[in-house]
């Protein structure tokens, strides 16, 4: 049996790579700051759905919520092996928090229609609290599973899913379709092929036609363009939050309860250290000082 999956993944400010100030005074991110990347659990959660549909068939098809140059990580999902991409842009749902996030998401998963899996990595590198996958699950009725390390079985009405966790591994059951969110440990992500870079090289939402005409002179107008990318899949749909039936009311800043009003940074500075020889001489003068300083 086949297995359609969704893909849920978000294009995230590389956090190890700051060039500048992270933050803005106003507690939203700084996105000039920080190059942007594929949020790294994402293509975690990507690779278990290709990995599905390399094993039983199945269309994948991957979201991401964000501004247009969100369209990058879609790219990437394409030239990775994903059947089919889009975008959800629409300035309302800007400064969204977890709760009208995962509500959006839940009216766009609804919109693509039929689908068996809903995979979600575990966390975002910003901001972190890894509530979007199990709000998304609630939000549309399904069963989840978090921390979803990998796929012991998959038939057309269960899956068998093993979860890690710091402290050990658990094996649970559940119907379909559910929502799973993905850790880091499930897989290595496969890299994007050169083959599909080729093919999707051109793929593209509307707002980037301009780029591609300054690059490619056989096309004279975004009109032909468009023509061109619809008539060879390579257009990337991007909707809006009124052409998924949101209500504005619940999205944005207005339907956001949550405020992030200050950042403190932590730094980590370094502390006097010296080196003990391992021996047995060095492990009694490390335990000894450990005694002395009551941390043993
Ligand atoms: C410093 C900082 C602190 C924040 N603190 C809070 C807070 O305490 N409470 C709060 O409600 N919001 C908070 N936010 C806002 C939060 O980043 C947004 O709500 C965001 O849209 C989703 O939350 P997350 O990044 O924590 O995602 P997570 O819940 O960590 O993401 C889990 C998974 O959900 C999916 N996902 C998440 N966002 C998207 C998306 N846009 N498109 C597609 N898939 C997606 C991905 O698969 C992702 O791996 C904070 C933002 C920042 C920058």
């Amino acid at each position: 049996m086949a297995y359609n999956s969704v893909v849920l993944v978000k294009q995230v400010p590389d956090t190890a790579n700051i060039t500048g100030q992270a933050m803005k005074e106003d507690g939203t991110v700084n996105r000039a700051a920080l190059p942007a990347i594929f949020n790294p659990e994402d293509l975690n959660a990507l690779e278990m759905a290709l990995q599905v549909k390399d094993r039983h068939g199945g269309q994948v098809t991957v979201l991401t919520m964000g501004p247009p140059r969100a369209a990058e990580v879609l790219r990437d999902a394409l030239y990775r092996g994903a059947d089919r991409a889009i975008l959800l842009t629409d300035r309302k749902t800007a400064g969204s928090d977890t709760l009208a996030t995962s509500y959006v998401l839940k009216c766009a998963v609804e919109r693509i229609g039929e689908y068996d899996l809903v995979f979600c990595g575990r966390q975002a590198i910003d901001g972190d609290t890894a509530q979007v996958g199990p709000q998304v699950a609630e939000k549309l009725g399904l069963p989840q599973i978090t921390y979803a390390e990998s796929i012991v079985s998959l038939d057309a009405t269960e899956i068998v899913v093993q979860r890690a966790f710091p402290l050990g591994k658990e094996t649970v059951r559940c119907t379909l379709p559910c929502l799973l969110t993905v850790v880091a440990s499930a897989n290595v992500p496969r890299p994007p092929s050169i083959r599909r870079m080729m093919a999707h090289k051109l793929a593209a939402i509307p707002q980037e036609y301009g780029a591609i005409l300054e690059r490619w002179d056989e096309f004279e107008t975004e009109e032909a363009l468009d023509s061109y990318l619809a008539q060879r899949d390579l257009r990337i749909p991007v909707w809006s939050g009124a052409e998924i039936d949101v209500d504005y009311e619940r999205v944005g800043l207005n339907g956001s309860p949550t405020k992030v009003l200050n950042v403190n940074y932590v730094v980590l500075g370094g502390t006097e250290s010296h080196e003990i020889s391992p021996t047995p001489e060095g492990i009694r003068e490390l335990v000894q000082e450990l005694v002395k300083d009551y941390t043993l």
